[in-house]
């Protein structure tokens, strides 16, 4: 090679590195996601990856598979290897405050993703929808559908599942779901067989789906002897309602004269869309996750660069510690009318993934 050609050679290399590295220079994201076990997690962290990126962030993922100490161990490793910022889907929201002291002590920003972290002061944002409507959604749905299955059957039998007692949101869902079926309860449209009621009683651990099924077939056997039979399930996530329909259908719903009671959900996803189509499961509520995605870089991006962060709600989310400012996306309740139009033509699936 000729001086010239040499000389011209190390001159385009380090243009183009310099290129690369001004693309990825705003700096590293450490993505900690709960678990890869629900669909919508796998989604949330893809579309994160693919927004960061885009917008010139490397980005660090990390799925915990629902173990805490295992979260726990992601998010030092993410402060030590110098993230300039945390997005955080917590397991459980209550046990990172030593976590984001030391975030806090090495300057990196905290974004709550989706679920409120508890208890420490160092939440800057909190990315979310607007869960209490999500609750009520779901109850809405509920109602819609026993009008529909059951019109002539009132009172309608009705067992309520709550979703896990560490996840803030799983309140925001039950109370949600509770404005809207309290005041039927209390009109006696509505009644609770099992009696089981309240948080408390009605939580699931870890949002899982075994855990829903094996509550449910207890509540079957002890409570829907002789001629009563189940109408509706609050359930308030779809791993849950497709244990609960599972456990229905072991015992003969869905078939013969046992209509399958109207079973609620949340996530829109794929197997329960498949539940709605066959008619099991009634409903679900759809969180558009490229848009909580978008809306986490903006305030990512505000955070690093500056500007102003999307913020819609300065009330809502008390930590214990602080209200976090928040914002706030909008669900979408999906049933077997509409979720063509909300699933499909918003290009969240293909015809192909639901066929
Ligand atoms: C999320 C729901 C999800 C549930 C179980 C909640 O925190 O908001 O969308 O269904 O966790 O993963």
């Amino acid at each position: 090679m000729t001086l010239i050609k040499r000389v011209l050679a190390t001159t385009a290399l380090v243009a183009l590195t310099a290129g690369a590295a001004a693309a990825q220079d705003k700096g590293t994201v450490g993505i900690a996601m709960p678990t890869k076990s629900s669909a919508r997690w796998i989604a949330d962290g893809e579309n994160m990856v693919k927004q960061f990126e885009a917008a010139g962030y490397t980005t660090d993922l990390q799925y915990a598979e629902d173990n805490i100490p295992n979260q726990l161990a992601q998010i030092e490793n993410m402060i030590t290897k110098g993230a300039n910022v945390l997005v955080i889907a917590a397991i459980d929201g209550t046990t990172l405050t030593s976590a984001l002291a030391n975030a806090d002590a090495a300057d990196i920003d905290v974004v709550a993703y989706d679920r409120l972290i508890r208890d420490s002061d160092h939440v800057d944002y909190y990315a979310t929808f607007d869960n209490f409507q999500v609750g009520v959604q779901q109850a809405n749905t509920l109602v819609d559908g026993l009008k529909e299955r059951f019109p002539d059957q009132k009172p309608w039998n009705v067992e309520l599942f709550g979703g896990s007692p560490d996840d803030n949101n799983a309140y925001f869902f039950y109370d949600g779901a509770m404005s809207v079926l309290q005041p039927l309860i209390d009109s006696g449209d509505i009644v609770i067989p099992s009696g089981q009621m309240g948080m408390d009683t009605v939580g699931t651990l870890r949002w899982d789906g075994s855990v829903a099924q094996a509550r449910m077939d207890n509540l079957l056997s002890a409570n829907y002897t002789g001629d009563e039979t189940v109408h509706g399930v609050l359930s308030p996530y779809d791993g849950l309602s497709i244990g609960i329909i599972s456990s229905l259908s072991g015992v003969g719903y869905g078939s013969g004269d046992m209509p399958m009671p109207i079973v609620s959900g949340q996530d829109a996803e794929i197997p329960s869309i498949k539940a709605i189509l066959r008619g099991d499961q009634y409903s679900t509520i759809f969180k558009d996750t490229r848009e909580l995605a978008r809306v986490t870089v903006e305030m990512v991006n505000a955070m690093l660069e500056g500007g102003e962060p999307p913020i819609n709600d300065t009330e809502t989310y008390d930590n214990g510690v602080k209200v976090v400012p928040s914002y706030l996306l909008e669900p979408v309740p999906v049933t077997e009318a509409n979720w063509e139009e909300v699933l499909i033509d918003s290009g969240y699936y293909t015809k192909d993934q639901i066929d």
